[in-house]
């Protein structure tokens, strides 16, 4: 391994300063320990074995009669290789023997036997024998990913200070790893409003993306990771590690009491209007004593966490139980819990969810929850129970056209009416609202604002839909810009219908905590700005320095800019002016 010193600038996507040493994970890298099972598990693990075979014999299948329509005939011989390979009896035959004889999970025999066939053919002279290799290997990580249900086992430790080097990580990925204790990520894929950056911004845990950081970065190299600038220095010098040593302590604890310190919650402007200010929440997060302290509301909960920490939809006790906390705790300040918002892309590859090959475009949100009437009304009594606080609001997310809302309503309706007749007690008055964050919702915004109690603009899947760029997707990131005019145009009218039909409105994508945006949606009216724990403070900070007449021009100016660039500058420009002032 190399100890050359070596900077990096990559791309911040979940800020704070980490010193630790990097761990790099490549694609099909599974950290399997060799761990045993009681005598009453091994018919589980067997059946595991078979069912992660049955589907990775499917996906090969589907993906032969792709190359086949695409590619032609010869490309398909690869799968037919990788189909013999996936399905040999004998082979399999040895892995259940052993499972039984050892008693060991299916993951780790499998694992091992994988190992013992393919290392002496990785090391042949012949070609053919290598090639070989690289297909079992190819066939083996399919079949372990769907044994161990996502890219990390969960029965791995890892060192201390360990940071995560990897192509591409899931939200469950962030999750497992900060279980094992990793102190951050560094990733070649995944945007700065991926789930996974999400995820690690409410855990506050560094994140920056470089791309080919496998390649780059050694593994077991020494590593300075700085989340909020984006530099990464592998194999620092002693200076600079006592330097950034010295940073670091001055971030952490900081910021807790940077926000204990914050003059007024809510913040108001310079001319002394006030600015709800909200905090973003998913997992339990390190600043959520001080937020709940100084009573600042949660603008947005993402639930479908709790589906993720463990693979399934949470029992109408636990999610109770974690809706009542969340709700004690920060009352009265509001808490606005989301149904759950999930789809193939929140999930990635192992979750029990369908494959979908547009998953964005696809079964997500409240299309999901509608289907899957009985996980949503189960999620809803969990709320309203927890709703006697009188504190918690229900948000719907991905509202596509009215009947969605008519629907989730009645739904809701029917739950209440069940509470009413079992004598269990709710807020009657609880409030019913909905995201917008697709186009078509924006463009209706005036009639859906007349059927709901409040609306939130959820700015990153409104900018992936206006802009036709995915958001995890690195190669369209140029495009991928909620400072795009057409992006902040649907804002502009949504937050026109929520003011015409007199309800709240407020913002909880990422866009809402950047300080560029900000006397935008002052100028444009928006009651509460929603986002990540770790940006409240400069948004503040923001909010303090804007007078909300003078913006109101910059709204009209910026909105009817003609492009990305156009409307950057003027945004930059007011600030810089504005700057200039102080
Ligand atoms: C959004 O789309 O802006 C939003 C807040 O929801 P999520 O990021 O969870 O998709
Ligand atoms: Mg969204």
């Amino acid at each position: 391994m190399s100890d050359k010193r070596k900077v990096i600038h990559g791309v911040p996507i979940s800020s704070g300063i980490v010193l630790g040493t990097a761990h790099v994970v490549m694609p099909g890298d599974f950290r399997i320990v060799d761990s045993p099972v009681p005598a009453t598990r091994v018919n589980r693990e067997i059946a595991a074995l078979e069912d992660a075979v049955e589907k990775t014999i499917a996906e090969l299948s589907e993906m032969r009669k792709v190359a086949v329509r695409k590619i032609g005939g010869p490309v398909a011989k690869i799968f037919d290789a990788q189909l013999l390979i996936a399905g040999d009896y004998e082979f399999l035959q040895k892995v259940k023997n052993e499972i039984r004889s050892r008693k060991r999970t299916a993951a780790s025999v499998y694992n091992k036997l994988v190992r013992n066939a393919t290392n002496p053919l990785k090391n042949s002279p012949d070609h053919y024998l290598r090639q070989m290799a690289i297909d079992i290997e190819a066939v083996a990580s399919r079949v372990l990913s769907h044994l161990i249900g996502n890219s990390v086992s969960k029965d791995t430790h890892l060192a201390p200070n360990t940071i995560v080097v990897g192509r591409a990580f899931t939200p469950n990925d962030v999750m497992a790893y900060r279980e094992l204790k990793a102190v951050g990520f560094i990733v070649s894929r995944g945007g700065a409003d991926s789930h996974m950056a999400l995820i690690a911004r409410s855990l506050m845990v560094p994140v920056i993306q470089t791309e080919q950081c496998c390649k780059i970065i050694p593994n077991g190299s020494r590593l300075i990771a700085d989340g909020t600038t984006g530099d990464i220095i592998i194999n620092p010098t002693p200076e600079e590690w006592s330097e950034y040593q010295r940073r670091r302590k001055r971030l952490g604890p900081t910021m807790i009491a940077r926000i204990r310190r914050l003059p007024k919650i809510p913040p108001v402007t310079r001319d002394g209007k006030e600015m709800g200010i909200g905090a973003n929440l998913s997992l339990p997060g390190p600043a959520d004593d001080i937020l709940a302290e100084r009573q600042i509301p949660v603008g947005l909960y993402r639930t479908e966490f709790l589906y993720m920490a463990g693979n399934k939809f949470p029992d109408e006790e636990t999610q109770y139980r974690t809706y009542l906390r969340i709700a004690e705790k920060f009352a009265p300040a509001p808490v606005v819990l989301r149904t759950f918002d999930l789809g193939y892309d929140k999930l990635g590859n192992g979750a029990d969810w369908l494959h979908e090959d547009n998953p964005a475009l696809g079964w997500r949100g409240i299309r999901a929850m509608l289907d899957m009437s009985q996980v949503f009304k189960t999620q809803v009594r969990a709320m309203l129970r927890a709703s006697v606080q009188k504190n918690i609001k229900i948000m719907l997310p991905m509202i596509t056209d009215l009947w969605e809302v008519e629907r989730a309503k009645k739904y809701i309706a029917q739950v209440k009416l069940k509470l009413r007749r079992d004598g269990i007690p709710y807020d009657p008055g609880i409030q019913v609202g909905i995201m917008i964050e697709v186009p078509a919702a924006a463009m209706t915004a005036d009639t859906l604002a007349k059927k709901v109690d409040f609306i939130s603009i959820g700015t990153n899947d409104l900018t992936q839909y206006t802009m036709a760029a995915d958001r995890t997707n690195n190669r369209v990131n140029n495009l991928y810009s909620p400072f795009h005019p057409a992006v902040l145009h649907l804002v502009a009218l949504t937050v026109e219908a929520c003011k015409k039909n007199n309800i709240p409105v407020s913002i909880c994508g990422e866009l809402a905590g950047d300080v560029l945006a900000i006397p935008l949606f002052i100028g444009m009216g928006v009651d509460l700005l929603s986002m990540s724990p770790s940006r409240i403070v400069d948004a503040c900070r923001m909010i303090n320095k804007v007078d909300s007449t003078l913006v109101r021009h910059l709204v009209t100016s910026v909105v009817s800019s003609g492009s990305l660039q156009a409307a950057i500058n003027r945004l930059k420009d007011y600030k810089a002016a504005f700057e200039q002032r102080k």
